[in-house]
């Protein structure tokens, strides 16, 4: 039993659902298994040496050593807008539209902090990444799920959201190319975002790591593409996916001055902004990397969703084939839950894959691969999962 009585706040968390997972791998490898995880979606490959050369010098830097500015330099700022115009041609002034964070994580729970009172609604698709849920609740506020339905591309029906709860809603989450469902969305889904934020006084918060990750030529878009975007919004991105940079903790809040000047409040109180040295490492890997790098890192999750499409469908498994993350979403075979099944697969092949359940109750019936490991330990991986499901 804990010593101390938890805050209700935090009593509402559920486990955080890696943490599960991790647990049960160390069991397993305990007692002799070799096991591969799939379950975690950090790419394999390391950050680029350019990047982390940077780091070096500037970690050498003495003037680098001091607290930095809460909103971030500005010449990170600056590299942040010159990236969103030359990737998706979205202009941003750095100084007001362009707010420094340590990875895209950070700034959903501060901007819930900083918009959400007791009694507001966020409105939060289901299945979802779970920081939305547990940000709002942080900040105590009510979860209203948004369905995400295979039928309706897993996109949320915001027709359908009761009008009581639609008053009293502050935030509206979207994140597409979506973690887990891979699904995408297009300049006509964003435009009807726009227009239920815009008349319903509410906040868009756009959660973007994917922007871009993505195959077959398909370029996801940015929500700050679609005209008036900007006034209703913010989109967070991240170093992370597409540097290979997760554990640099770097990221940016973009979009209306309102919104990032009050998240930035938040942090002013809460963190002191991220290291100098990470920051200017961060600009050289958005000014300085090759696009052609992103595309030879998409190049090789393209083969791997190839690789796993391929064996799954071999084996019966229904998996929508992505244009965009590094995930596959699978379902269940017939006669299991998403738990049962991934339980089957750690003890059959020893391998991890996540249950949909994990990320809402509409994730059940499905289970997420990621194919952020070795390509080795994914043929191997591969290999098993035939041999167990024959
Ligand atoms: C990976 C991921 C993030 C986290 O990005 P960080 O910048 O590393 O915090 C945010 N949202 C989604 C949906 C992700 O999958």
């Amino acid at each position: 039993m804990p010593k101390y009585i938890r805050s209700g706040r935090l009593q509402q968390i559920p486990p955080y659902l890696f943490a599960e997972i991790s647990r049960k791998v160390e069991q397993a490898k305990k007692s002799g298994v070799d096991v591969i995880s799939l379950g975690i979606g950090d790419p394999d490959m390391p950050t680029p040496k350019h990047i982390v050369d940077e780091l070096g010098r500037a970690a050498n830097d003495p003037r680098n050593h001091q607290y930095p500015d809460y909103e971030g330099l500005l010449e990170f700022r600056e590299a942040v807008a010159s990236w969103y115009k030359r990737r998706h041609n979205v202009s941003l002034d750095p100084v007001s539209e362009v707010l420094t964070l340590i990875g895209s994580k950070e700034g959903s729970l501060h901007l819930s902090l900083a918009f959400v009172n007791p009694g507001d609604y966020a409105l939060v698709p289901n299945p979802c990444y779970t920081p939305y849920r547990t940000g709002t609740l942080l900040a105590n506020g009510l979860v209203h799920d948004l369905p995400l339905l295979e039928a309706n591309d897993f996109l949320p029906q915001l027709g359908r959201i009761p009008r009581e709860v639609v008053k009293k809603a502050k935030i509206l989450y979207v994140s597409y190319p979506n973690n887990p469902t891979t699904a995408v969305a297009g300049k006509e889904f964003y435009r009807e975002v726009v227009d239920f934020a815009r008349d319903n006084s509410m906040i868009v918060c756009s959660d973007n790591p994917y922007s871009e990750i993505a195959f077959d030529g398909y370029r996801p878009l940015s929500f700050l593409e679609v005209p008036g975007a900007k006034e209703v919004g913010v989109e967070l991105n991240s170093l992370s996916k597409p540097y290979n940079m997760t554990g640099w903790r770097i990221g940016m809040a973009v979009g209306s001055e309102d919104i990032i000047s009050a998240i930035a409040t938040v942090k002013n109180n809460v963190d002191s902004g991220v290291f100098n040295g990470v920051q200017r490492a961060a600009i050289t890997a958005l000014l300085k990397t090759p696009d052609s790098e992103i595309d030879r890192l998409n190049s090789i999750y393209q083969k791997r969703r190839d690789l796993v499409y391929e064996t799954l469908t071999g084996v019966g498994i229904a998996v929508r084939k992505p244009r965009a993350t590094f995930y596959m979403w699978c379902r269940v075979p017939e006669g299991h839950t998403s738990a049962s099944f991934a339980a089957l697969m750690l003890e059959k092949a020893g391998v991890v894959v996540t249950p949909g359940a994990a990320y809402g109750s509409y994730g059940e019936g499905y289970f997420r691969v990621s194919v952020t490991v070795p390509d080795a330990r994914l043929e191997e991986a591969m290999q098993r999962i035939r041999k167990a499901l024959k």
